[in-house]
């Protein structure tokens, strides 16, 4: 069967502005290109036609979120504002989050095509799917969006399938170099989601992504942060999948994995500092796919987060398609003679030692 992909020209028009990086221009910062711009969401998806691999994926057309799903998890106001300040002139979602015209209908275009991809996965349409959407969810909580995102396309994807389709327990893996803090919000009291972050310890959002963030109520357990030393390679992640991912959700037997995909764990990241290959996420990706195939008959979808190498990105999101297609096609990864040679690729003795913490967490999940 098929691996699905979602992509529409639409996500590369959502406007963020001549910020820089990540600040606003001023008097004192000179305008420049915002961090989340649209090239490396661009790039990736033309390398995916350059390889030949696009034409073997299953295209999955978006459709526009309503007001209604979207309401499932923000706050009335919340979505009325943006759509505001979108039909003005754009606006700030909140921190770090500029946006412009049209910008509220590419953010429903955005959250709709992840949940295309999840009804294309449930209903069995096609193996695994990507959805290569734009603006980003993660950061997102109900009364706000942050860190670029303005609505949560996976919490609100998880909930339409709950609604739609009766899904049951579903597991999150998110991979992004940030905490995916807004779909933690979106379970924390909830035991039936299994929300796992590996992260950047303390990078962003601030103070948020630490270990003892395990949920409340009856969602006790199942919230899972996974806060890494900068400078984890492929080793230190593979370790973390191994010691604390895989555990964890062979412990609670997920009937849907989820992957928020943020490649700002890359060794070329502009805002992460740590040192994933392509090839790390590559076994990542296989990995999960393992998982999924023992667990619940290999349904697994990813949907895009960050990233900000603009020439690196393109190169981690193959190989993840790759995989999730199980077709190798004959583009290499330019960075990877020189990657593969760094030191401290493997996994190094701090790094396990702060992956066993969160190794010991694993036990609560049921
Ligand atoms: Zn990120």
């Amino acid at each position: 069967m098929a691996t699905g992909f979602v992509w529409h020209e639409l996500y590369a028009w959502h406007n963020t502005w001549n910020w820089a990086q990540v600040f606003p221009p001023s008097l004192t910062i000179q305008p420049g290109e915002h961090a989340e711009n649209p090239e490396t969401k661009r790039r990736f998806r033309n390398l995916l036609e350059v390889s030949g691999l696009l034409d073997q994926l299953s295209i999955i057309k978006p459709r526009y979120a309503t007001v209604e799903e979207i309401a499932r998890f923000h706050d009335r106001d919340y979505i009325a504002r943006i759509k505001a300040e979108s039909d003005a002139n754009g606006g700030d979602a909140s921190v770090l989050t500029p946006f412009g015209k049209g910008s509220y209908e590419i953010a429903l275009l955005s959250t709709g095509g992840t949940m295309e991809a999840f009804d294309a996965v449930i209903t069995g349409k096609v193996r695994n799917a990507y959805a290569l959407v734009r603006p980003p969810g993660h950061h997102a909580i109900a009364a706000y969006g942050m860190g670029f995102c303005l609505f949560a396309n996976v919490v609100l994807a998880i909930m339409h399938a709950r609604a739609t389709h009766k899904v049951g327990r579903v597991a999150t893996v998110d991979w992004d170099v940030h905490h995916g803090n807004g779909t933690q919000a979106g379970f924390y009291s909830d035991p039936t989601t299994l929300t796992i972050s590996l992260h950047q310890d303390n990078l962003f959002p601030p103070d948020s992504g630490g270990l003892a963030e395990r949920g409340e109520g009856a969602g006790v357990g199942y919230n899972l942060n996974v806060p890494l030393p900068p400078g984890c390679g492929d080793g230190a992640y593979v370790a973390a999948f191994e010691r604390v991912v895989l555990p964890a959700l062979y412990r609670f037997r997920p009937e849907l994995i989820v992957v928020p995909s943020g490649f700002d764990a890359s060794g070329a990241d502009p805002l992460g500092r740590m040192m994933v290959s392509s090839e790390g996420y590559r076994k990542m990706t296989r990995l999960l796919m393992k998982a999924a195939d023992d667990l619940c008959g290999g349904r697994l979808v990813m949907s895009h987060e960050g990233g900000y190498s603009a020439m690196y990105v393109p190169y981690c999101g193959l190989a993840v398609m790759e995989e999730l297609s199980g077709i190798r096609t004959h583009v290499e990864d330019p960075w990877a003679p020189l990657m593969a040679n760094w030191g401290q690729m493997e996994a190094q003795p701090h790094q396990l030692a702060a992956i066993d913490q969160a190794s010991k967490l694993v036990e609560s999940i049921r």
